[in-house]
């Protein structure tokens, strides 16, 4: 990895390494929506590549098909030479930042990333993360006319919304009369929009007698930025959240986090965004060793699947979408499905590994149409396997998949650590 990390920002030596064997175009999320070469991994190499010797202007047509990438990784997934499309489109976007600046929106969001008291201020005054971004309820028309968007089905996707976030309503240690402590990192969407899969899992971590940490002070990931180009703030939260992990990490276990785009993020994208920092890059590397996804530290640290396995079978048809920051980036897909299929019957979709379209801040608000289109199939999909829940390990995903399958599919979407707390309760 260290070898391929020295390379990865080489956008002319990623060119030459493509042998153009065209794997990835099947694949490949963007180009399933709109069969257009440049709008291919293959494209986007050779366009990256002509960028960095020169020969092409980074100019609004070059900056609209480098935003037209969904960053899913499912190209890299296939490539024989596991080139970093993804990763070069990251580094390509910084550029476009920096030529074109950031839309006034997502500056405005990407500054409540960075202060969680102001995203905190936000959620009471009514303010609700919708699509990755802030904004206020009552202004999602205007918004969209705005930007000649099609209406959200907005009841769809914003579920439940209680006036405090799920860190304060819990205290920040919480003893279970346990020897063990793992700490929790909830996320952005966990913290504001989908608060039952934090306290569903808490109520794992009682069942098993396993003590929590909160980790109250947590900064956003910062992956919605890193995605925009917006490396100030990908550097401003990413140097805060390492300090903050490094001064309770030995105290704990585990950091766990029931989200896949945040333990991606923490875990994976900051070693590579400091690439060029080898202090913080180390830094990175070994406190966010503490960091798992939720089903893969439950699965593979306690004895959980063996609780669930004595535990009543529910009649719920399951079906298990990957989201691409767990299975591609993280290798995490058995492990939620073996927690989930003691108690309930998974029944698999055609493609879980599909993307389902989320693709960042730029596609769910610029690039919409995109966004529509890549997740019609994973709904249909959904839908024929007949299942009444749908889960993945991603509130991206669930925010997508919700607004995909529309508000006359009788489908429920649930994180698999709220199928799981549902299961101990029986
Ligand atoms: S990251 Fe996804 S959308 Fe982007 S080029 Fe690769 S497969 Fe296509
Ligand atoms: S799979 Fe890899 S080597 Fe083959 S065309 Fe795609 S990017 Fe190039």
């Amino acid at each position: 990895m260290d070898k391929k990390l020295e390379d990865i920002f080489s956008f002319d030596e990623t060119a030459a390494d493509c042998v153009k064997c065209g794997k990835c175009i099947p694949v490949c999320t963007i180009h399933n929506v709109n069969t257009d070469e440049v709008t291919s991994p293959r494209g986007f190499i050779d366009l990256l590549g002509a960028y960095k010797k020169g020969h092409l202007e980074l100019d609004k047509n070059a900056k609209d098909i480098f935003e037209s990438c969904f960053l899913c990784t499912a190209c890299v997934e296939v490539c024989p030479k596991s080139l970093p499309t993804d990763m070069l489109i990251e580094q390509a976007r910084a550029d476009i930042a920096q030529k074109f600046g950031i839309a006034w929106y997502k500056k405005a969001f990407f500054l409540l990333l960075r202060h969680r008291w102001l995203n905190d201020l936000a959620f009471k005054l009514g303010w609700v993360f919708q699509t990755c971004g802030f904004k206020i309820k009552a202004d999602i028309d205007s918004m969209h006319s705005r930007f000649n968007l099609p209406m959200l089905k907005a009841d769809r996707l914003l579920p439940s919304l209680r006036k405090t976030s799920f860190l304060n309503t819990h205290p920040e240690n919480i003893s279970n009369g346990g020897k063990r402590k793992v700490a929790i990192f909830i996320g952005c969407l966990g913290n504001y929009n989908y608060r039952n899969v934090g306290d569903a899992l808490l109520e794992i971590l009682e069942y098993l007698e396993i003590d929590a940490f909160l980790a109250k002070d947590q900064k956003c990931c910062s992956a919605p930025a890193y995605f925009t180009g917006d490396f100030d703030t990908v550097d401003h939260n990413a140097k805060f959240n390492i300090e903050y992990f490094e001064k309770f990490a030995a105290d704990v276990e585990a950091i766990i986090v029931p989200e896949a785009t945040c333990s991606a993020m923490l875990k994976i994208d900051y070693e590579h965004f400091f690439h060029d920092q080898p202090e913080w890059k180390a830094r990175a590397k070994a406190v966010m060793s503490k960091v798992y996804m939720a089903t893969e530290w439950l699965q593979h640290h306690t004895d959980l699947e063996e609780i669930l396995a004595k535990k009543q079978k529910l009649p719920q048809i399951v079906t298990y979408h990957d989201p691409c920051h767990a299975k591609k980036m993280q290798g995490i897909h058995e492990e939620p499905r073996s927690l989930i299929r003691q108690n309930y019957k998974i029944v698999e979709m055609s493609d879980p590994n599909r993307c389902c379209g989320f693709g960042g801040v730029t596609m769910q608000s610029e690039k919409f149409h995109f966004a529509q289109a890549a997740g019609k199939p994973k709904a249909a999909m959904i839908k024929e396997t007949n299942a009444e829940i749908v889960s993945a390990e991603c509130s991206a995903c669930r925010m997508q998949i919700t607004n995909s399958m529309g508000v006359e599919s009788t489908t429920v979407f649930k994180n698999p650590i709220e199928l799981i707390a549902e299961a101990l309760k029986r």
